[in-house]
Order: structure tokens, then C-alpha cells, then sequence
């Protein structure tokens, strides 16, 4: 049961002994290569003592569901990896997912899209997307909205594409499985662009809780200059991020760990499955 903010636990109240007991799993961040994230952006990281004064985004009696849209044409194994993206997105923040009416990329004014100039790739207007089809559409009892099209995304003047964009203060979001490889060319192509969609999904709804990338450890909330970057990026968050995660949703960490495995192995993330039953078992 999510209740409103005032009656978080108080940070000098925190128990943070379950999440020490976790940090032996744990990998402390590896240096970055000379195009990684962490070589062009000075994050300092950020306490979970630091992010409760930040006075996160949090769920609250009134707005507390996840809803995503489907923005364009998507064929059944791209349905399936939206549909399973939800459930994983339920499992990993514990709260309600559910869908908005689908749009057409038709729908889209010819000022939104365009061919990219050298690639010829269809694209459409993040800024489009997030001001005149998301927000208008955000449901009152949303706490925040995301959709993923099957176009690629292009932010404005002077980009080539973007992978995605949010605005945070409006709790809206838009990715493109665009660039996340084909699913329908093999079961492992599948399993490719399933794990991208659902990375991606997780990652950026974390954002929209407020948490800043991570530079302590191997972290779901790593920042990612490129594909080889973010492939690398753990599905699960280190310590310090999932105090906050925890903190923020009131939702049980073993609870959470639990249905995070069942679907791990569903969906054959074999790796990932295996570390959320190590997670369980440190506590044992
Ligand atoms: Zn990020
Ligand atoms: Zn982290």
C-alpha cells in the first residue's frame, strides 16, 4: 500500500543494515573507457540521505500507476516485448502498470517527423511527443506516463537521433525500441531487444522517482555514452540506489527480489534471475 510522502520513514530513522548486507554481491564501479559516461560527465553521486532532502517524486494516494502507450506500428513480437516490458516495470517498482489508448505514428504532423538527412531513417520529434501527445494525455491517477514507439526519435536541431527523452516535472517519457536489434530474426534476437526494451524502461522510470545516475557500483543506474555501454549496464540496482527505491515505494526489498526472479527466468535472463535469488539469499 503506497501512502502519501509525510509518512516516509524519517532519515535518522532508516535501517540501512538489509542493504549492507547486500554490498558483498556487489561490484564497486569499474573504471570508465575513454568513451564511457563517467569520462565526460562530473556526477558526484548522491546519499540516500541526500536524495530523502531532495524531496523525490513519490507515488501518493492519489497518483500511484505506471501507464505506458504504444506509440506506431508494432508487429506481435514487438507487442510481446511492450507487454512483458510492463510486467517486468511491475515487478521492479511493486506498483500498478497499465496501458493508454495506442496512437498512430500517422497521427504525428508532418512538422514532428522527418527523414534524417543522411539515413534516411524515420524519425519523429521527441519534443513533440512529450508536450503535445503526453501530457495532454496523463491520467489523473498517474504517477507518471511512458511510451514507446517503434520510430526512431530525433530531439530537434543539430541531432542525428536519441534513443529517448523524459521530462521529469511532468512525468513523462518517450523510447524507442527503434534501434533495440530485430526479435523476429532469432529466439536470442528476441531475448536482445527484450533485455534493451526493459533496461531502458526501468532505468529512466527511476528517473522519473528522482534518482541521479550512480557512480558507486555495477548499477541499473549507471550512466551510458553508447549501445556497448548501456548493454554492460546491470538489470538490478546496487545498494545505495535501491535504498532509495525502497524508501521512496514502501514496498518490501524481498518481495520485490522475489517476483523479480520468477520473471527473470520466464524470460530467460538467466544471469539476472540468478543474482536475484543471491539477493534473497543474503538474507537468510
Ligand atoms: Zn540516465
Ligand atoms: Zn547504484
Amino acid at each position: 500500500m503506497i501512502s502519501t510522502g509525510a509518512s516516509a520513514v524519517a532519515a535518522e530513522d532508516l535501517d540501512l543494515s538489509y542493504y549492507q548486507s547486500l554490498i558483498a554481491l556487489h561490484e564497486v564501479k569499474l573504471p570508465p573507457g575513454p568513451n564511457d559516461w563517467m569520462m565526460h560527465h562530473r556526477e558526484p553521486g548522491q546519499s540516500i540521505y541526500e536524495y530523502i532532502a531532495s524531496q523525490p517524486v513519490r507515488p501518493d494516494d492519489t497518483r500511484n500507476k505506471i501507464y505506458i502507450m504504444k506509440l506506431g506500428r508494432f508487429g506481435s513480437e514487438y507487442t510481446e516485448i511492450i507487454d512483458k516490458t510492463a510486467e517486468f516495470i511491475q515487478a521492479f517498482y511493486q506498483l500498478d502498470v497499465a496501458f493508454i489508448e495506442p496512437m498512430s505514428l500517422d497521427e504525428i504532423p508532418s512538422h514532428a517527423r522527418r527523414f534524417h538527412p543522411t539515413t534516411g531513417d524515420r524519425q519523429i520529434l521527441t519534443t513533440y511527443v512529450l508536450e503535445e501527445v503526453l501530457i495532454p494525455r496523463l491520467p489523473g491517477d498517474a504517477v507518471s506516463l511512458i511510451a514507446f514507439t517503434s520510430s526512431d526519435l530525433w530531439p530537434g536541431e543539430g541531432w542525428n537521433f536519441v534513443f529517448g527523452q523524459a521530462s521529469i516535472d511532468d512525468r513523462v517519457g518517450v523510447w524507442s525500441v527503434y534501434r533495440n536489434g530485430n526479435p523476429q530474426k532469432s529466439e536470442e534476437d528476441f531475448k536482445i531487444c527484450l533485455l534493451r526494451t526493459v533496461k531502458t524502461g526501468t532505468h529512466e522510470l527511476c528517473h522519473m522517482f528522482s534518482l541521479p545516475h550512480c557512480p558507486y557500483f555495477e548499477c541499473a543506474m549507471n550512466g551510458s555514452n553508447h549501445r556497448m555501454e548501456s548493454d554492460r549496464r546491470p538489470l538490478y540496482l546496487c545498494p545505495v540506489c535501491l535504498s532509495k527505491l525502497i524508501w521512496n515505494l514502501e514496498i518490501d526489498p524481498q518481495e520485490r527480489y522475489r517476483a523479480l526472479a520468477d520473471l527473470a527466468e520466464q524470460y530467460g535472463f538467466d544471469a539476472e534471475a540468478a543474482f536475484y535469488r543471491q539477493s534473497l539469499d543474503a538474507q537468510k
